[in-house]
């Protein structure tokens, strides 16, 4: 299911990431609680009324050595290229400025829909003030206060009218996969050389509101079509804020939304870099198929029998809890072992969506209690009754114990590598939940 985009733009100081949070904080506490991920954070799920969709604040994505007009330009740019509706934030108690009418400019020429927040109208003064912004021509003014929430509603409800109705997009039973990484790690090499590889491509069909381009392809090897999601963002070439960390951040989150798995990149001859394990971890969190694709093997120097097992240990160290994912060498220049990819991506498809019967799932839980007895805590020990899968994509599974305080992570930790030796779930992240039984 692929969410509406809604970004933020204006400029500096204007209040863009106090409004972002309050629009995020309800969800937030609920269901993202990651560590890490979530300290200045520029896209997140928001909701209002029941409808959910993505949030983009562009002001996240600053550029070294430019001047603000550029820097509000270009996120103006991002706003329109990726956003289904753009919420213009500006302040009440500055009035209008020129970079307002300059990013006014922009929007009202993308004919996008576009909300005006004038924000920090914290009274009923300022509340009633806000005429002057009739003049950026981009209709009625919606006076909030991030900081209060006052008019939050009102923003919310125009905001969620302009949204695409949901369940337009035509029902698509294709397994969809992208590549993410850092950029120059070979992305696009490796889109490339797999489209033009004994692949029969359906439609690349232009997105019906966004500039995102999907590739929906039959792959010879297995018939099974197929969509490469995003391609169009890996193409896009020579933007400033392209290479910006936060930018291509952004877009690895907007790719891992959409995918069912995605094949993290990592380069061979240049080995793993801090961002790499941003993109892992987004990944991880989100619970969808990963694979491990390390690229430019190629042009790794002096490889013996030993380099792949110690790049694979080097793996491992690196990324711990993306432990489940396989790793394939590849090389997108001399075609090599991109067959193994697509092979990988259906795999991983079909363990994501393994059903166990709960008489299995009971069956190793005997056994497992039996190898490692469950944990004594505060002198009371645990009980696992009973094991039963709840859900798919990812594998999600719910047991029933006497006290859900004394299940803790390692005991957790133990069942999944049981279900992980016992049922073949490569390439799947596995969640347990607790409940008390009653
Ligand atoms: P951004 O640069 O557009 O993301 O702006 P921030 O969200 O970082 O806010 C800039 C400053 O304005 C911070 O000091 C905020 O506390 C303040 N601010 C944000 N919203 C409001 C508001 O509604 N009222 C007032 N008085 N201050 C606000
Ligand atoms: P992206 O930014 O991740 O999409 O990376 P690109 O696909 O643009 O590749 C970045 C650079 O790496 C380009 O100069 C590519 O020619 C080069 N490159 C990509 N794949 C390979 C590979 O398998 N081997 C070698 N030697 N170079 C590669």
């Amino acid at each position: 299911m692929t969410l509406p985009v809604v970004a933020l733009v204006g400029r500096p100081n204007v209040g863009k990431s106090t409004i972002f949070n309050r629009i995020i904080s309800q969800r937030l506490s609920i269901v993202e609680d990651t560590p890490g991920v979530t300290r200045d954070r520029i896209y997140a799920h928001g909701e209002w009324l029941g409808k959910e969709f993505s949030l983009i604040d562009t002001g996240g994505i600053t550029l070294n050595d430019q001047n603000l007009n550029q820097e509000i330009t270009s996120q103006a740019e991002i706003a329109i290229d990726e956003a289904d509706v753009v919420v213009m934030v500006t302040d009440a108690r500055v009035g209008v400025t020129n970079e307002d009418e300059v990013v006014a400019k922009i929007l009202f020429r993308s004919h996008k829909p576009v909300i005006l927040a004038v924000n920090k109208a914290d009274n009923l003064q300022q509340r009633q003030d806000i005429y002057d912004f009739y003049a950026l021509g981009l209709g009625e003014p919606y006076a909030v206060s991030g900081v209060h929430g006052t008019g939050m509603g009102d923003l919310l409800d125009a905001l969620i009218n302009q949204l695409p109705l949901a369940g337009n997009e035509p029902a698509d039973d294709t397994i969809k996969f992208s590549f993410i990484g850092r950029p120059n790690v070979g992305k696009s090499s490796l889109v490339n050389a797999i489209l033009g590889e004994k692949r029969v491509i359906v439609s690349a069909a232009e997105g019906t509101t966004r500039d995102a381009i999907d590739t929906k392809f039959i792959n010879r090897a297995d018939q099974t079509a197929y969509t490469m999601i995003d391609t169009a963002g890996i193409r896009k070439r020579g933007k400033v804020y392209e290479n910006t960390e936060k930018y291509s951040v952004m877009r690895a989150m907007r790719s891992i939304d959409r995918s069912d798995v995605v094949v993290m990149v990592l380069d061979g001859a240049q080995g793993i870099r801090e961002q790499d394990k941003r993109v892992a971890g987004l990944a991880h969190e989100a619970g969808r198929g990963v694979i491990i694709a390390v690229n430019k093997w190629d042009a790794v120097a002096h490889k013996n029998q030993k380099t792949m097992q110690e790049f694979r240990d080097y793996i491992r160290d690196e990324f711990r809890y993306l432990n489940y994912a396989p790793i394939v060498f590849v090389s997108a220049l001399h075609h090599q072992r991109l067959d193994q990819i697509m092979e990988l991506v259906q795999q991983v498809t079909v363990n994501q969506n393994r059903r166990i019967q709960s008489s299995l799932l009971n069956e190793l839980l005997l056994k497992a209690t039996a190898v490692a007895p469950a944990p004594i805590v505060k002198n009371k020990r645990l009980r696992l009754y009973y094991l039963t899968q709840v859900a798919t994509a990812p594998p999600t599974f719910v047991a029933f114990v006497n006290d859900p305080d004394l299940f803790h992570f390692s005991y957790e930790r133990f069942l999944i590598n049981q279900l992980r030796t016992t049922f073949e779930f490569t390439g799947t992240p596995i969640k347990i939940i607790a409940r008390k039984r009653k």
